[in-house]
């Protein structure tokens, strides 16, 4: 089934692929144990993940340990590749808050094992993302952003996006080289400290500070 992000002045965007950043805040890499990788690690969620603002996590009876990653979310507005990052920035459309919604028990399994990610991290309803902020707003730079995500109303990430060791810039830079880009693509740019567990009964908050809000309520599939 096709699905569309919305920016806020209602436009749409057709969905294409959702593209992930890991380990890209020191001070996230620091609690999971792992340092910032030489280059960056790219996981991708298949668009059945994809969860609109007032949306549901849906938690999979086979993970036990269910974490919130709040982050940046870059949605590309036009195809490329080989972008240079000076050049990134006329490939982005806009900005959103999203939840990288992540198994961590499953995660952790992978990771001991060499597996990959794609459970874990793809399952069904795991990447919520809000209303996009137009970038033309931006006068052709890209700005930082306060992130923060509550928990039944309870701050639990805050940061701004400057602390991020790879910009935006770069990361389209990557990803077009890899993979080239697509409009309606996103990226997730990584998650800052805090994570933790999500239950049943939860709602989630996350904003882009002064910019977009996105709420998702959690429950048992
Ligand atoms: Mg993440």
């Amino acid at each position: 089934m096709k699905k569309f992000l919305e920016l806020l002045n209602g436009e749409k965007i057709e969905l294409a692929n959702i593209y992930c950043i890991a380990s890209n805040y020191s001070k996230h890499a620091e609690e999971m144990g792992t340092k910032i990788p030489e280059d960056p690690v790219v996981f991708l969620k298949p668009t059945s993940a994809y969860v609109p603002d007032g949306g549901t996590i849906f938690l999979p009876s086979f993970s036990n340990n269910v974490h919130h990653e709040v982050e940046l979310v870059v949605v590309i507005g036009k195809d490329g590749r080989n972008i240079e990052p000076n050049e990134a920035v006329d490939y982005i459309a806009g900005y959103a808050v999203g939840i990288d919604v992540t198994l961590r028990d499953i995660q952790a399994k992978a990771k001991a094992e060499g597996k990959p990610w794609g459970i874990a991290k793809g399952f069904y309803t795991s990447a919520p993302i809000s209303k996009i902020v137009d970038s033309k707003q931006f006068n052709g730079k890209i700005p930082f952003f306060e992130l923060l995500l509550k928990v039944n109303g309870e701050i639990r990430q805050k940061a701004n996006t400057r602390e991020m060791e790879r910009s935006v810039e770069s990361l389209v830079s990557f990803i077009s080289r890899v993979f080239s880009l697509s409009a309606g693509d996103c990226i997730f740019t990584g998650t800052p400290e805090g994570v933790g567990k999500i239950v049943p009964g939860d709602n989630l908050y996350a904003e882009l500070s002064g910019f977009v809000t996105l709420n998702c309520s959690v429950v048992n599939y």
